[in-house]
């Protein structure tokens, strides 16, 4: 199908993007070859597909927008994951950054509240031939206890406030990425020290779409 072509040109554009994303200090070396693996454009509407290798955050349905590349390149490097890990991520929206993540090798589960995108997002990786671990319609402000315990748990939407449920789906030693608070949202890390302790730490101010309770 035309649509998922990845000409010559996307593969150039996608290679500056990666060199921009290396300068603004993305250093992963696997992160920054699951950028270049994965075409943005895919996950884009037609009409904004010449926008794709552009560093900004785009439209996609439902009111919900794909993340800046940047803010997928440094949410996949705090997670710090190795092949097979067991990752969670909430707020699929396009699917690009579940893309990346699994250009990184990690078995993923993820949840998106939204239902029209959910629909549109399952059709692609079908398309595509994606397939997530798990791929859920529902309210990832609750985790998925059932799959519990993570190795790490990535949010892609602003939490007003921290979901303690995610703490506490966490591996000892799982990390938990997430942007806090309201417009912008500082990136939280916690990382599950002890049955009961978590480190927390703080990367800076991000801007995301709101994470939202009890609505699909
Ligand atoms: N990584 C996605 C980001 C999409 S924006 C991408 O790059 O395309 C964030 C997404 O989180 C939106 O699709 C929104 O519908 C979803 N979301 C918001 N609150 C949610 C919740 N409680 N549970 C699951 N998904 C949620």
């Amino acid at each position: 199908m035309s649509t998922f072509v990845d000409a010559a040109i996307h593969q150039g554009q996608r290679k500056q993007l990666v060199a921009f994303l290396e300068e603004k200090g993305i250093c992963d070396p696997l992160v920054l070859k699951a950028l270049l693996a994965v075409p943005r454009h895919w996950f884009m509407d037609p009409g904004l597909v010449s926008h794709a290798y552009k560093n900004k955050a785009y439209p996609i349905a439902a009111e919900q927008t794909i993340s800046h590349p940047y803010t997928v390149a440094f949410q996949s490097e705090l997670i710090g994951c190795q092949k097979g890990d067991k990752v969670l991520e909430i707020g699929t929206g396009s699917g690009y950054q579940t893309a990346v993540l699994q250009a990184l090798g990690v078995q993923i589960y993820t949840i998106e509240r939204q239902r029209e995108l959910f629909k549109k997002t399952k059709r692609l990786f079908d398309q595509l031939r994606l397939r997530p671990k798990t791929f859920l319609l529902g309210d990832g402000y609750l985790g998925l206890p059932e799959e519990a315990p993570f190795d790490a748990i990535l949010v892609t939407a602003g939490a007003a406030t921290l979901p303690k449920a995610l703490l506490s789906q966490l591996k000892i030693g799982g990390r938990l990425v997430i942007p806090i608070g309201n417009d912008p949202q500082v990136m939280h890390r916690f990382t599950r020290t002890g049955e009961k302790t978590f480190d927390k730490e703080t990367f800076g101010e991000f801007r995301f779409v709101p994470l939202l309770k009890d609505k699909t």
